[in-house]
């Protein structure tokens, strides 16, 4: 099979949103071996969706775009798709009640508008969007040939759901590829070679495929196994991802699409454990990435960004003598900073940082890209230099915090796993 990707909407073509959705569907449909005959990107405009897909179409069967299923005035896709494929639209009434319900859990009445998201293509196969409103749709055109339109939401998370849930069994059977399941490993501590190199000769090419995604500071690896029977593949899928968990050993953080913080708060939350940041050269990264979890508030209790020496004595009880000799950037300045913050409110853990984002600022001892990390508990604590290397200020930052959120992570898997034993 071949299909032509279609990324519409104006913050797209004026580049205000970088086109993600693309990336992530042709990377996805390569995997299941279609093949991906283009991308094109156009405006919130009838005329030119109307062209984009007449131009799709030519050489693709199957047209998958992102975007415009919104409930405004510029949200055109449906239209535009039930048009060319020569549809009218109908009320989907259980879409509908979807939508509606959406609203009513939250405590809100459905706005008029929103009902435009559930006029469907007569007759096409709805793809459900469990992460929001507004429904897919896969169309099929009049003609000869066949052909085939896939409509996904524009946001990211909705659309990736959608297109790993709906599209690809779809295209699976449709294609005759027969069943398909697949694995994400999303892993911390690697770089895209290393990651590659660990695993070298753990997939067969004919029983699997692997690839690799990068979207920093995430770093993934998939493997997609495809077959006849289920059973049959889903043995393989599992044999396969015993082999690949033995390569990755710790590197490996999460199955699944999963950001690290998930992971460290899904720990604590486990292990019914408490904590507080205490953030310099990440000014609020750690506390932010924490903070969007939903639930988190079960395990964060606090966060001080502590920037100045001055606020790391006054607020996290840092010796003035400890700065002196040791500087702001050493591991005696973060345990200190780690031991204070986990004071405040008698968290379980502290967790702090300090280090050189740069461009400014290093010194041949400690460099751009010096990275101290703390970490405080009862009856312990543990410390670390890290030297990221080169790297932009904001890099350093994310890196920074990537690399706190493991030792948090490591150190909890140790401390959890003593108490267990
Ligand atoms: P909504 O119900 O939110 O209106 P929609 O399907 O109409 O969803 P858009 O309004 O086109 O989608 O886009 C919603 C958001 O999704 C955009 O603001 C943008 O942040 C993101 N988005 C849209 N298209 C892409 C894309 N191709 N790549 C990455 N992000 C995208």
């Amino acid at each position: 099979m071949k299909a032509c990707l279609l990324a519409i909407g104006d913050e797209i073509i004026s580049g205000i949103t970088t086109d993600t959705n693309s990336g992530f569907l042709a990377q996805l449909l390569r995997e299941v071996g279609v093949e991906v005959t283009g991308v094109l990107t156009v405006p919130d405009d009838e005329a030119a969706i109307a062209t984009a897909l007449r131009r799709a179409t030519k050489d693709a069967e199957l047209v998958i775009s992102t975007g415009g299923l919104g409930p405004t005035a510029d949200d055109l896709t449906t239209t535009c798709v039930a048009a060319f494929a020569g549809l009218p639209l109908d009320l989907h009434e259980p879409s509908l009640a979807q939508i509606a319900a959406r609203f009513r859990d939250r405590g809100l009445e459905m706005p008029p508008n929103n009902r435009k998201q559930a006029l469907l293509p007569r007759g096409c196969t709805l793809i459900p969007n469990p992460e929001g409103t507004a429904p897919g749709f896969i169309c099929e055109v009049a003609s000869t040939p066949a052909r085939f339109t896939a409509s996904l939401p524009g946001v990211p998370r909705e659309m990736k759901r959608m297109a790993e849930e709906t599209l690809l069994p779809w295209i699976a059977r449709r294609s005759g590829a027969g069943v398909i399941r697949s694995t994400v490993f999303s892993t911390v501590g690697l770089s895209e070679s290393k990651l590659d190199q660990l695993l070298v000769g753990a997939v067969q090419p004919d029983e699997a495929r692997l690839s690799f995604r990068a979207a920093f500071p995430r770093l993934q690896t998939r493997v997609t196994v495809s077959g006849d029977s289920a059973d049959e593949v889903e043995e393989r899928l599992r044999r396969l991802e015993g082999t690949i968990r033995a390569r990755l050993g710790d590197h490996l953080y999460a199955t699944g699409d999963v950001g690290l913080e998930e992971t460290v708060g899904e720990l604590l939350r486990a292990n019914r454990l408490t904590l507080s940041v205490a953030e310099s050269c990440t000014g609020g990264l750690i506390g932010h990435r924490i903070t969007d979890v939903a639930g988190s508030s079960e395990y964060f209790l606090n966060g001080v960004v502590a920037y100045s020496n001055e606020a790391k004595q006054r607020l996290l009880g840092v010796s003035s003598a400890t700065i002196e000799e040791h500087g702001a950037v050493s591991e005696q300045t973060v345990l200190e900073m780690a031991r204070g913050v986990r004071k405040i409110q008698g968290s379980s853990l502290g967790l702090s940082t300090s280090g050189i984002a740069g461009p400014g600022g290093g010194t041949p001892e400690k460099p751009v890209g010096t990275l101290c990390v703390g970490i405080a508990w009862e009856g312990g604590e543990w410390s670390r230099r890290f030297d990221l290397g080169k790297g932009s200020r904001t890099w350093i930052k994310q890196m920074s915090a990537q690399v706190a959120l493991d030792a948090l992570r490591r150190r909890v898997l140790a401390l959890t796993d003593a108490t267990t034993k």
